[in-house]
């Protein structure tokens, strides 16, 4: 029946429509983080934080909207991440922001703006989402998160081999060394790739019908680019292109090998793969990627090398820079898939209070607080909610706790209970009852613990 004109709607009709509509769902590719999961991302975060502070490097924090105009200064305008992936948008002002679609500009940024770069060396580490609008599949994702770190005011190679070695260590520390590829390669300075895209942009105009639509765009535009394309056609089109290395000067070479001599010193075995270019402009001189096989075709999973140029390029001093960034979801998957996440990283429970009967909620709270204050190594739930003895008891067993604390008692009465249960949460059920000034000694005996 339609609804009368002008009669205010009924708390009926409103509960009707709310009933009725959609239920909302997460933005495509911007995943959550279930409870599951957790252990694994936390096992990587305390991880990574551990590895950096060894390194001596110190956290950065930045915001997640920046200026729109720091990333196409930085990245470059003709990437695909500043073409199409970008989330920009203008804001009240009308000023055009960005989601961050990674972290070094932003890193440049906040480190230039509060003076921590000139005249000094810095070494830093961040973490956190990166947003970038990529078809979502496996391993690429629209909000995705990053470790990265940056290191300030040193020419390297010495510090470029450092950064490099820290990865190692990291992929050691999660037992993943054996499932991870080092390739390096050395893209000279900017004037470098200046004369090698003009050589280039010649070659492969003579290859024009193997390109696709993209390809051709990027001859005109910035001819490295076509280098990244991901088109099998394409890359069998440059199969005899000019190489970069043939572009590269003798200074640059130099350095590169140099690299090459401390890598093999600190025993890091690497490929040299002249294609590597990277899909951000700034980088010069040496730039690597890890790589993996376990994840199909989103195999990289750090990426990372010198960008000399980019703290002026920024409006800063002269800078000299290196840094990389490892992708954690694609870790999140190795690490799962390979079952590297260790048991002991995963959240316990070890006591479940219940809490049977009117009047008690008090005392279960403050109790269960006393048996964690004497025992900080144990999780404690304290039972909410009310219910009967076996439906508690069910959700102690659920929880994986493996002891029971029992405040029950019948009637209204108020006085607190002079006695608590205890109970093994196994197949025995051994139990007994004690002085409630009594309980916690019991609990640390039934656990085999003391009070720390
Ligand atoms: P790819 O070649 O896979 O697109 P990229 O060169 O764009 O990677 P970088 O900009 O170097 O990646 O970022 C560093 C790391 O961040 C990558 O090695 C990867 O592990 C991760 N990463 C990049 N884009 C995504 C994404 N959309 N989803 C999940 N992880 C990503
Ligand atoms: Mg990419």
């Amino acid at each position: 029946m339609p609804l009368a004109k002008n009669r205010a709607p009924s708390t009926d009709d409103r509960s009707n429509r709310i009933c009725t509509m959609a239920k909302l769902q997460a933005i495509r590719g911007m995943n959550d983080i279930l409870p599951a999961q957790s252990p694994t991302w936390q096992y990587l975060e305390t991880c990574f934080a551990r590895v950096v502070q060894s390194f001596g490097y110190r956290e950065i924090r930045f915001p997640i909207l920046e200026q729109t105009q720091l990333f196409k200064r930085s990245i470059g305008e003709v990437t695909d991440i500043v073409e199409k992936e970008m989330y920009s948008f203008d804001d009240r002002n009308g000023d055009s922001l960005t989601l961050r679609p990674e972290g070094t500009a932003g890193c440049v940024r906040a480190a230039d703006q509060h003076g921590l770069l000139y005249n000094q060396q810095q070494r830093l580490w961040y973490q956190g989402p990166m947003f970038r609008h990529e078809r979502p599949q496996k391993g690429r994702y629209r909000q995705f998160h990053q470790f990265g770190i940056e290191a300030f005011g040193m020419a390297g190679p010495d510090i470029d081999a450092e950064i490099i070695q820290l990865a190692a260590i990291l992929w050691r520390e999660l037992d993943l060394t054996d499932f991870v590829v080092l390739e390096i390669n050395n893209i000279g300075s900017a004037e470098d790739r200046r004369h090698y895209g003009q050589a280039l942009r010649k070659f492969l105009e003579s290859k024009s019908e193997q390109l696709d639509d993209d390809a051709r765009k990027r001859l005109v535009s910035n001819p490295m680019r076509v280098l990244d394309s991901k088109n099998p056609a394409v890359q069998a089109a440059l199969s005899d292109a000019p190489l970069l290395a043939d572009f590269v000067s003798a200074d640059s070479q130099a350095q590169v090998r140099q690299l090459q001599r401390l890598l093999k010193a600190a025993g890091i075995s690497y490929r040299e793969n002249p294609r590597l270019v990277r899909g951000l402009d700034y980088y010069n001189n040496c730039v690597f990627e890890w790589t993996t096989e376990s994840l199909g075709a989103q195999g990289a999973v750090c990426g990372g090398g010198r960008y000399d140029g980019l703290v002026a390029q920024l409006g800063g001093k002269p800078t000299l820079a290196a840094g990389f960034a490892i992708g954690v979801e694609r870790l999140v998957l190795m690490l799962d898939s390979l079952q590297k996440v260790p048991d002991s990283s995963c959240q316990r429970i070890d006591v479940y209070v219940l809490v049977v009967g009117n009047n008690l909620a008090g005392q279960g709270l403050q109790l269960s607080q006393k048996i964690r204050d004497y025992y900080p190594q144990l999780g404690v739930i304290c039972h909410c909610g009310g219910g009967k003895y076996n439906n508690q008891l069910k959700r102690a067993f659920n929880s994986g706790a493996g002891l029971a604390v029992i405040l029950e008692r019948e009637g209204d009465a108020e006085t607190p209970l002079a006695e608590v249960k205890i109970r093994s949460l196994d197949d025995a059920g051994v139990s007994t009852t004690v002085a409630i000034g009594d309980s916690i000694e019991k609990v640390g005996e039934f656990l085999g613990i003391s009070a720390s």
